[in-house]
């Protein structure tokens, strides 16, 4: 079995670096072209010819204006979008008594709104193919909140109630939406951290290890591909077993 993503247009947000950057290289491993988009179109579209089989695209996806710019370049160079990846995110963490509204608003509108955005816009052509394939990354925080993370939480968890709305209205036209909620995933930020305190939250987790950004890849491409073709409105924790 083979996951095979020829002849396919994915869109990654937030595919410059971390996850994102790994989810695209999956894809275009599976055959597919994809779009890969962050703040600043040189660090783009450097990421994509590393990549290879990917084209770079500039976009701040807190901008409703830009999201629709962007789904519209993307089908205007590579063809109709068929997988949509919503990754890119951001946090603002700060106790509830000190966050402040900005923080609030900008981890919704960047986390939750595009996605919300990006997902309009390239409905019409999957509803028109009758194919598409949505998949959003969220967080197990968005399952069981955290201290400090109100807004981050809430924008994880408002993913999950989108998606599963997406699911039931677009599943007639064989469109599916799906959420991967990865927990910790050894990123730029896990490798800033000292030994111990990897240590120490390695203990927390069943399988005694972070995760790997092609931990979460892998189930991206399954969730983009035929093999999940009865699967959608569901939400699948990369987490190693820490939230059962
Ligand atoms: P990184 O911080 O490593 O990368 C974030 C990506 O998003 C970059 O490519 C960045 O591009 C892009 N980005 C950020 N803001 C914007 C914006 N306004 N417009 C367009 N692009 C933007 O993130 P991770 O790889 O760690 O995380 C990816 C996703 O996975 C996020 O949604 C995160 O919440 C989620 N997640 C991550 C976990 C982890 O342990 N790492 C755990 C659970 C969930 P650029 O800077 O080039 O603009």
């Amino acid at each position: 079995m083979k996951i095979d993503l020829t002849g396919k247009v994915a869109l990654v947000t937030g595919s410059t670096r971390g996850i994102g950057r790994e989810i695209a290289h999956a894809l275009v491993g599976c055959g597919a072209k994809v779009a890969v988009v962050g703040r600043d179109q040189a660090k783009a579209e450097a990421v994509a010819a590393e990549i290879g089989g990917a084209a770079g695209f500039a976009c701040d996806i807190g901008v409703p204006t830009e999201v629709v710019a962007l789904v519209e370049g993307v089908e205007k160079a590579l063809g109709s979008c068929d997988i949509l990846v919503n990754n890119a995110g951001i946090t603002r963490d700060n106790l509830m008594l000190r966050m402040k509204d900005e923080d609030w608003d900008a981890v919704l509108e960047t986390n939750l709104r595009s996605a919300f955005i990006a997902i309009r816009t390239v409905q019409r052509g999957m509803m028109k193919r009758r194919w598409g394939r949505i998949i959003n990354i969220a967080s197990v925080v968005g399952l069981i909140g955290n201290k400090g993370q109100a807004n981050y939480a809430a924008s994880k968890a408002g993913l999950i109630g989108l998606s599963k709305s997406v699911a039931k209205e677009l599943a007639s036209r064989n469109i599916l939406c799906n959420v991967v909620a990865p927990g910790f995933i050894k990123t730029d930020m896990t490798d800033a951290m000292s030994e111990e305190a990897v240590k120490a939250l390695a203990e927390q987790i069943p399988l005694g290890r972070l995760g790997s950004t092609a931990d979460i890849a892998g189930v991206v491409a399954f969730l983009a591909s035929e093999h999940a073709s009865y699967v959608t409105g569901q939400v699948f924790t990369v987490d190693g077993g820490m939230v059962m």
